[in-house]
């Protein structure tokens, strides 16, 4: 199933999934269909498992700027895939799984390929949580809620994001925990064998409870690329949810080219990773423990 969703999102008929493209929509489409036939809840608009939102108009400048060298195609909207898997006792907590949908399109060729498949970023993390909504949609119902949110957008600013947060399928008040997955598709030579790290590690005490429950899960061991501010759980950090990003990405040259494709990801790596964190995240929508911030870490509200 891995193989087959990653074989779907990173293929070059999907043109990169640009941000807020039919090619994004597509993407958005298949994983609603999934969830779909998962019989999970719809948590998008109207009892559909898809949340749709209007770009500002004109988009920021920087934004403009950014996709001048992409694409020349309308960018008028974006979309999310969100669905619920309603807990028992524990109902109106809520475990959030997330990663992004899009990537950057069509773009500047190099060496005479001009499609950003984006393999590793993030069709990784959208097939990660996809694999986890199979897995725990199969499982004993867990005590606590738990939201699959897949992203439109991100590489653009975090629109989707956005959306979800100004629209949330559940309070979020109720989230106790945001779980990003972010380019898992191949291993980080920077960590041991079969590891996965988490940015903000220190923040809260979210990563080493999860490793103490079988995660194979260290602290990011890139701290100045500032990953913990670089996607979509920040904005949630913002508004004071425990959210981090779970990642392998070892800083490799194909980040944001059109060498991120299908051939580099490791998928024995990718299974290992999806597979290590089952029973950590049934544990944590099992559990009534909550994360916390660590003093003084929980980042400042955006202005
Ligand atoms: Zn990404």
């Amino acid at each position: 199933m891995v193989r087959a969703d990653m074989g779907f999102l990173a293929d070059d008929e999907m043109h990169g999934r640009g941000s807020a493209t039919r090619d994004e929509h597509i993407a958005a489409l298949f994983a609603a269909s999934q969830f779909q036939a998962l019989g999970l809840e719809p948590g998008g608009d109207n009892g559909t498992f898809i949340q749709k939102t209007a770009l500002p108009n004109p988009l920021p400048e920087r934004v403009q700027q950014h996709l001048s060298h992409f694409e020349n195609t309308p960018r008028k909207e974006t979309w999310n895939a969100i669905a619920i898997l309603r807990g028992t006792s524990e109902a109106n907590e809520t475990v959030l799984l997330t990663a992004h949908l899009d990537h950057l399109g069509i773009g500047p060729a190099a060496n005479g390929d001009n499609i950003y498949n984006g393999a590793d970023d993030d069709a990784s993390g959208t097939t990660a949580v996809l694999a986890l909504a199979h897995i725990l949609a199969a499982g004993k119902r867990p005590a606590r809620t738990i939201v699959f949110a897949l992203f439109g957008s991100e590489e653009i600013g975090g629109f989707g994001n956005r959306a979800f947060l100004a629209h949330p399928p559940v309070p979020l008040k109720s989230i106790i925990a945001n779980l990003e997955f972010e380019m898992i598709g191949r291993p980080d030579p920077a960590v041991p064998e079969d590891t996965l790290w988490l940015t903000g590690y220190k923040r809260t005490n979210l990563g080493p409870e999860l490793a103490r429950h079988g995660a194979h899960l260290v602290a990011d061991p890139h701290p100045a690329q500032h990953f913990f501010r670089r996607s979509d759980n920040y904005a949630l950090a913002q508004q004071g949810i425990i959210a981090q990003t779970v990642s392998s990405f070892g800083l490799h040259k194909d980040y944001h080219q059109p060498s991120d494709e299908l051939s580099k990801i490791d998928f024995n790596h990718m299974d290992r990773a999806i597979a290590s964190m089952v029973e950590p995240i049934q544990w944590l929508a099992g559990t009534n423990w909550k994360p916390a911030w660590e003093p003084r870490q929980q980042p400042a509200p955006e202005k």
